[in-house]
């Protein structure tokens, strides 16, 4: 598999003014004809700098590309610098000249002398022709490499890289397939689901597998190349398939849904409803369950039951419950649930209460203690469970929490 790096030139890029885009949109575009990106630089517009990054490039590097700094100013230095990192001279062309001649008399103006900086190309390099603005790009055979040099705006690069680059790259390639999969994970850590899948991943060479951590679950990526796109899609089918049977239930999907996809395909394809009682996560459940179309079918009712008034007086809670065990308590979470279920008339309901923080701990329940609670038609339950995180990641975790609850739950009546 080849590799590439992308070095994206001009000291603008490393301020905040301006974000290097460029080389996100090229990665794409190389990983999908099976080229790996390895490294991506940003070099401010210093000749040293940027001779010294092209040149320890084109060692390590199958591809090289570059974008920005070929403009006519004393400040555009790739033009010579990237002739002078692979060793090789500038060379004149009058034909680029006379195309910048007429370009500039079409938009009614002359041409700065400056401009004819810009019909210097490396020696033996191929030109790009640039529709979109002044500055050609170079491609550049180096033995079996190849380096590339693009200019820096956008709509400037993109035509040019599909047209003039892609194919070449291609053709350098060979023909790659490569399949993507996303599996999602909950109630697990990062560290203990690649303890778990590390043995099974590292024996498929040819899959490159990323765990990846974000607010509410643990991800796992896999890409496959091959040189037939059935192989890269049956390899990924199996990989995911064991990993899948290693980790079970943890496992909510292997296609990249989401949790209240899932969630709701279960109902969907059950034919259950449901209602959701919500205190910490103030509609957030709701918010996600009602974010996927379709849901209509299956989500009934919300009600945020934020004060205990609320939760006594809208899902039946007792007050001597809430007197008693808290407001924030396994019982609470049962009341809430079971008061919801009656009052919307589901087949289900789940509810949440807990302690978001970042004030209203205590050494009995600190912060991130978060109840649970499911009812159905013949049971009430709940579960206690102790989150990380402020408030924003507290809330966003219960509200995961609570519809994994719900899912194993419905996979348990479902499956016996
Ligand atoms: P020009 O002939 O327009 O000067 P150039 O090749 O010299 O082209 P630069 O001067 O480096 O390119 O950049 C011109 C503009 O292109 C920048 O101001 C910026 O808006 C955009 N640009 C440059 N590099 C990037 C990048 N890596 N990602 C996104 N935009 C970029
Ligand atoms: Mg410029």
């Amino acid at each position: 598999m080849l590799s590439a790096e992308i070095i994206a030139i001009g000291s603008e890029l490393l301020t905040p003014e301006k974000t290097d885009t460029n080389s996100l949109w090229l990665t794409e575009k190389l990983n999908e004809i099976g080229i790996e990106v390895k490294l991506k630089t940003i070099v401010g517009d210093d000749e040293l700098r940027l001779e010294e990054t092209i040149r320890d490039a084109v060692e390590r590097s199958d591809v090289i590309i570059t974008t920005g700094g070929l403009g006519p100013t004393e400040d555009d230095i790739t033009r010579q610098i990237s002739a002078k990192a692979i060793g090789r001279k500038l060379i004149f062309h009058e034909a680029l000249v006379e195309d910048l001649r007429e370009r500039f008399r079409r938009w009614g103006r002359e041409m700065p002398e400056i401009n004819k900086r810009q019909a210097y190309v490396i020696e033996g390099a191929e030109i790009l022709p640039n529709p979109n603005g002044s500055a050609v790009g170079m491609l550049a055979r180096i033995e079996a490499k190849v380096l590339v040099v693009l200019p820096g705006p956008p709509r400037e690069l993109k035509p040019m890289f599909e047209t003039g680059v892609l194919p070449e790259l291609k053709k350098l390639a060979g023909e790659i397939f490569v399949k993507r999969k996303i599996l999602r994970v909950s109630g697990m850590g990062e560290s203990a689901v690649d303890e778990a899948i590390a043995p099974i991943y590292k024996s498929f060479e040819h899959v490159q597998t990323s765990i990846l951590f974000n607010r509410t679950e643990i991800e796992i990526h896999l890409r496959a190349q091959s040189g037939s796109e059935s192989e890269a899609e049956n390899t990924l089918e199996e990989l995911a398939g064991l990993i899948g049977k290693k980790l079970g239930e943890a496992v909510f999907t292997t296609n990249g849904e989401l949790m209240e996809e899932v969630v709701g395909s279960l109902l969907a394809e059950n034919g259950k409803t449901l209602s959701v009682a919500e205190s910490c996560t103030g509609g957030l459940i709701g918010e996600r369950l009602t974010d996927v179309s379709g849901s209509s079918k299956y989500f009934i009712q919300g009600v945020i039951a934020y004060a205990n008034e609320a939760k006594i007086a809208t899902l039946n809670v007792s007050p001597s419950i809430i007197e008693t065990r808290g407001a924030v308590s396994a019982e609470t979470a049962e009341a809430m649930a079971k008061g919801m279920r009656e009052l919307a008339q589901t087949d289900y309901a789940i509810s949440v209460t807990g302690i978001a923080g970042p004030s209203g701990g205590s050494e009995e329940k600190p912060i991130g203690t978060v109840f649970i609670g499911y009812a159905d038609e013949t049971r009430v339950k709940s579960v206690k469970i102790l989150l990380p995180g402020d408030r924003y990641l507290i809330r966003w975790r219960a509200s995961q929490a609570a519809l994994d609850y719900l899912r194993r739950q419905i996979l348990k009546n479902f499956q016996g």
